[in-house]
């Protein structure tokens, strides 16, 4: 069985603590955050439900919770809603869109369908499809999301904390600022660069997006970012910027790779992420490259065939 790492929250600085929770999968750990608002203390993100979370949690959250916030939909954030409201007995906050996006995948036993007929659509070979399928339909019913939540806009506040839409890594995702201080979520990590992918019912530009949401943190300038996997940056607009320009040089290589003959995001996906990649992270290798396509296409600097089946690219 999977074992927790206990005795783990961890002072950031007087307010901001940190909780760590053990992933099986890469990149090997989630951090939760419990912060201090003006009137109580808040959970920032729930972790992945393995067994061993509630009495985790009991162990580590100490005094009360008033408030529970999630920064989006992705199962490592979301899973362990229902339990960490039943432990605290606190009201859970999560972004309106995002809300929407995670019953509108983790609620719909249609989805793994879904997703599967879109990934044909993009020129996914039928065998590599069928085992994402197969893989989808086993992980869907075990992953459980707090429903109902009290729901957030942009400029909203939860006990001082004030919410930021970051959309790209998530169309819904939200980080969290209060005194020079962002809590990011996964908009922004220190050692890798956030997946940004398009999927069935994402907003059509979510790059775009997420570039924008990477200028407004330069604009915000906090002093500390928190994210959800890595360690504290403190200069977080540097490291925005530093995203900035790898998505910038990855436009230009999806625009070399497009020609005057169609091809799909699959083969273009085959370019840009080379090598023998199994079906799970050639599926994040398709729909990365589907990101800068439609950025592309997006500026006028590439053209989709929407209407045919599979979708192609060209050069515009
Ligand atoms: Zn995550």
């Amino acid at each position: 069985m999977f074992v927790y790492n206990n005795d783990l929250m961890q002072e950031i600085e007087p307010g901001i603590a940190r909780l760590t929770i053990q992933l099986p999968v890469r990149p090997g750990h989630v951090h939760c955050y419990v912060v201090e608002g003006d009137e109580g203390r808040l959970l920032v993100d729930t972790g992945l439900a393995l067994p061993g979370l509630e009495e985790f949690f009991r162990a580590e959250l100490g005094e009360p919770i008033d408030a529970i916030v999630i920064t989006h939909f992705h199962p490592d954030h979301v899973w362990g809603g229902e339990i960490a409201a039943a432990v605290t007995g606190a009201p859970l906050f999560q972004g309106r869109l995002d809300y929407e996006q995670c019953e509108l995948v983790w609620g719909d036993p249609g989805w793994p369908e879904r997703i599967a007929d879109w990934f044909r659509r993009n020129g996914v070979p039928a065998e590599m499809v069928d085992t994402m399928l197969e893989r989808d339909r086993e992980a869907l019913p075990l992953i459980h999301f707090a429903r109902d939540p009290r729901l957030l806009d942009d400029g909203d506040s939860v006990d001082a904390w004030e919410v930021v839409a970051l959309p790209g890594h998530a169309d819904g995702h939200v980080g969290f600022l209060r005194e020079g201080v962002l809590l990011t979520g996964d908009h922004l990590l220190p050692d890798i660069t956030p997946a940004v992918g398009v999927y069935p019912e994402s907003s059509p530009d979510p790059l775009g997006a997420y570039l924008s949401s990477l200028e407004r943190t330069v604009r915000l300038a906090p002093r500390l970012a928190l994210p959800s996997h890595g360690e504290p940056m403190h200069d977080p607009a540097g490291r925005a910027r530093e995203i900035l320009e790898h998505h910038h040089e990855r436009l230009a290589a999806t625009s070399d790779a497009l020609g005057s003959d169609p091809r799909t995001g699959y083969e273009i996906s085959l370019d840009l992420f080379p090598g023998n990649l199994g079906p799970s992270p050639r599926r994040f290798a398709v729909a990365e490259t589907l990101a800068h396509l439609d950025r592309l296409v997006a500026t006028g600097d590439g053209a989709r065939q929407g209407d045919v089946t599979p979708v192609t690219y060209t050069a515009a």
